[in-house]
């Protein structure tokens, strides 16, 4: 599988390393090297661009500097301090590996195993803790050195399968050399820069291009080959911004499954007509003064596509909370904005709440 020689090998090896002397990012964490700062910067840039996770992470530290005070963060602070970045269950696991660390005696782990014994811990993350914290010969394989990997090589195989995983990292790891830690944050600079995804590969400018066997075969875009994937299944809700008094509502989600335990906007996973949504509210004795449509739009999971449409629902007043749990509430604009952590498939609706409640506001 491996197509080079050792001084070829060797050769691939000494071009990241000069690239990343010479064009390596500067990132907060990349200064620190730590294992708390390496730890909670991979895990934001898994699903995130690097622009964005640079201001989480920031804040995140400055909020919660050590991993003890990770471990002992309210939930609610939490999820405020991940919004916006999707994926909430990243955030808890930090929070519930930070405990276990804490109640460990002895060093931080150090070791693959060790590493992936804690939770939201997976291979990747292993292996970049293990090449950047402690400078060990791991190859932090995601989709970028896949990339990368694939068409040095062109690479056939289905890049969704465990042999094509295999095949990468051992030949990952007959290029890495004495400087692992350099090696993949090499690599994933490159890759962000250069050889990009989509038709934006700048290979005129790459350091690796003559070694690169797609780029020699004209069939960059080619690579990586992955397998369709089935096509993600559509819901279609309807959700209703229940308001009144400047108040809005929300319910918590199941525990379990997408969004777990989160707030949501209420509604139904069902297309309504307004006038659907008009009798649903009344058999339910949510009364109201007026209703309208509000925003409609899709929103997009992994595996999973919401389109919803929204009824903006001026109640005749604030119902009773019926559930002593706090499972539904209603907020005002500044609690929604100081302790709700919004996820992103509401947001829309929320804003454009906030919005009408500021220009109601204003005529007052
Ligand atoms: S030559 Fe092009 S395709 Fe090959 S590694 Fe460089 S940027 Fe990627």
């Amino acid at each position: 599988m491996i197509l080079f020689t050792e001084k070829e090998l060797k050769e691939i090896n000494e071009k990241i390393l000069l690239y990343y002397e010479e064009n390596g990012r500067s990132l907060p964490w990349r200064d620190q090297g730590d294992f708390y700062s390496v730890w909670l910067s991979e895990i934001m840039s898994q699903q995130t661009r690097m622009e964005v996770v640079v201001d989480y992470y920031l804040r995140f530290k400055e909020a919660l500097p050590e991993i003890e005070d990770l471990a002992q963060v309210e939930e609610g602070r939490l999820l405020k301090l991940w919004e916006g970045l999707g994926y909430y269950n990243r955030a808890r696991n930090l929070k519930k590996a930070a405990q276990v660390l804490v109640n460990s005696p002895g060093p931080l782990p150090s070791t693959y195993e060790d590493l992936m014994a804690l939770p939201g811990i997976g291979p990747y993350t292993a292996a970049a803790i293990l090449s950047m914290v402690y400078h060990k010969p791991y190859v932090a394989l995601d989709g970028n050195l896949i990339r990368v990997f694939t068409r040095l090589l062109a690479y056939e195989g289905d890049v969704g399968t465990a042999q094509s995983k295999r095949d990468l990292e051992d030949f990952g790891l007959s290029i890495i050399g004495q400087d692992p830690s350099s090696f993949n944050q090499g690599l994933m600079d490159l890759a962000s820069a250069i050889c990009r995804p989509k038709g934006q590969a700048l290979c005129g400018d790459c350091p690796l291009k003559d070694f690169c066997q797609a780029y020699k075969k004209d069939q960059v875009e080619d690579f990586p080959v992955k397998a369709k994937k089935k096509p993600r299944k559509v819901v279609h809700r309807s959700l209703f911004l229940l308001t009144k008094r400047g108040r809005l509502a929300f319910r918590k989600r199941p525990k379990k499954g997408l969004l777990a335990g989160q707030w949501e906007i209420p509604g139904l996973d069902q297309a309504l007509t307004l006038e659907d949504a008009k009798r649903i509210l009344l058999e339910r004795d949510i009364f109201y003064e007026e209703i309208q449509e509000g925003p409609s739009y899709k929103h997009i999971f992994s595996h999973v596509e919401w389109r919803i449409q929204s009824y903006l629902v001026d109640l005749k007043d604030l119902p009773l909370v019926r559930d002593s749990a706090g499972e539904e509430r209603y907020f005002s604009s500044r609690e929604i904005q100081e302790e709700v952590a919004v996820p992103s498939a509401f947001s829309p609706l929320v804003d454009f709440w906030m919005e009408r409640e500021e220009k109601n506001e204003g005529r007052l």
